[in-house]
């Protein structure tokens, strides 16, 4: 999240981070001192640091232990160790730079004593930092840049060679280049915002009316300034407004899985009869339609169809987002459902491609056990449709793989997997 502070241009990683420890250092300079409270130890960054218990500012304390609780929380589902820095005076602000391996997060009081040591909200915005650097986004945002100034460049050139004027095409190639990186900068601040909220709520538990609370505090402080399509972040508003469709499919999430957990079907399908009807985009809703139409309805290609609305849900979803969705265990448990529908009904080559979206070993075991029983799948990384290899192994064991090594020398034979969707529905998903 950067609030304030301007898009960093056309800059590599290694000057990013040294801009970002000078501006660390500049702020202790000015404003006040900046200490480590978590993560890893970066080198550079130790000398602009002092101890906590150097920090003047009383106030920064009593922020510290649900920083380190937050910290530690999403850090352990995040897989990553980033420096977390509290800075005692500076901005609304908290920023993230570098990437996965070295990466730096710095909380400015005036952004603690918004989030004032409630520690759903500070998971919002920590979730938020963590996704930034799990994504790789400055380095994705530094090759972005460098592809766009060279677009511009050539659109200077085009526009220059039908008018003749060099100063009007520089300038509506530089205003052309400064809209397309906006525009790409919101969609890295909207992946953010969904893998934030998905590492934070799905996986690390916290609750997610921290979302909302934090969105509807800042969307009141941050009136948004100049015109809205050269603001690098979406609108608070609409952040809010996608916070609290997040928030209210969660809690719908929560009491489902208790329900199902219970065996209590009759209210688990009045509470997702509810759910659809109000969040039709719900990915996790269609799954559990699906469970209910499997224990209710004899109806093989309606029960099918619910998971794969749920999935079609899962890959593509305006309005809930897709990363906000990906860490799901109703994620999971979708494509399960889906591929031995698909087997069910007869779609054998599809069942066994959609089987490589399955994330698990147990999940890929239980699925060959339950469909192509000896029948040996081996998936690849690969999850479109492709080639698809046919033999028999040395024990004559059908084989379909796509990994030519392992057909090797078994006189396998070729044939294409379609994708699921495209072979059932060639004019598009029903909606
Ligand atoms: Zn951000």
């Amino acid at each position: 999240m950067r609030l304030v502070s301007a898009c960093a241009r056309m800059l590599d990683r290694v000057r990013l981070i040294a801009i970002m420890l000078a501006a660390v250092l500049q702020a202790s300079i000015a404003f006040g001192a900046c200490a480590q409270i978590e993560g890893m130890r970066l080198p550079e960054l130790d000398p602009q640091l002092v101890n906590l218990r150097e920090l003047r500012n009383p106030g920064v304390v009593r922020h510290v232990e649900p920083l380190r609780n937050v910290y530690a929380r999403i850090s352990s589902v995040a897989g990553i160790r980033p420096a977390l820095v509290v800075c005692e005076d500076g901005k609304l602000n908290a920023i993230a730079e570098g990437g996965p391996q070295e990466g730096l997060i710095v909380f400015f009081l005036p952004m603690l004593e918004l989030l004032d040591a409630n520690i759903d909200e500070i998971a919002a915005v920590m979730g938020h930092e963590f996704s930034h650097l799990l994504l790789d986004h400055f380095s994705l945002d530094t090759t972005a840049q460098s592809t766009l100034a060279r677009w511009a460049q050539a659109i200077a050139r085009e526009r220059y060679r039908q008018s003749g004027n060099a100063d009007s095409a520089r300038q509506f190639a530089s205003a052309w280049e400064n809209i397309e990186i906006m525009r790409y900068s919101r969609a890295l601040e909207r992946e953010a915002d969904d893998k934030g909220f998905s590492l934070a709520v799905t996986l690390a538990k916290f609750n997610a009316d921290g979302f909302k609370r934090f969105a509807a505090k800042i969307s009141k402080i941050s009136a948004s300034s100049g015109p809205r399509y050269l603001a690098s972040h979406p609108g608070w508003l609409e952040r809010l407004e996608k916070a609290e469709f997040l928030a209210r499919n969660q809690t719908y999430t929560d009491s489902a899985r208790a329900l199902l957990s219970n065996n209590n079907w009759a209210e688990l399908k009045s509470l997702v009869k509810g759910w659809l009807g109000q969040i039709p985009e719900s990915g996790a809703a269609w799954y559990y339609q699906g469970r209910i139409l499997a224990r209710t309805s004899g109806n093989r290609s309606r029960i099918t169809k619910a998971f794969e609305e749920a999935a079609s849900l899962y890959l593509d979803n305006k309005v809930l987002g897709v990363r906000s969705q990906e860490d799901q265990d109703e994620a999971d448990a979708v494509w399960f459902s889906l591929c031995l529908g698909l087997f069910d009904e007869g779609y054998k080559f599809e069942s066994a491609n959609c089987s490589k979206r399955l994330r698990t070993e147990e999940a890929r075991e239980k699925f060959r056990v339950s469909t192509f029983r000896g029948l040996l799948i081996v998936g690849g990384s690969d999850q479109g449709a492709g080639n698809l290899l046919v033999a028999r192994d040395r024990n004559g064991v059908k084989l379909i793989t796509n990994d030519p090594s392992i057909a090797a020398g078994l006189g396998a034979y070729n044939t294409v997997s379609p994708v699921w969707r495209a072979i059932r529905y060639p004019e598009g998903l029903p909606r």
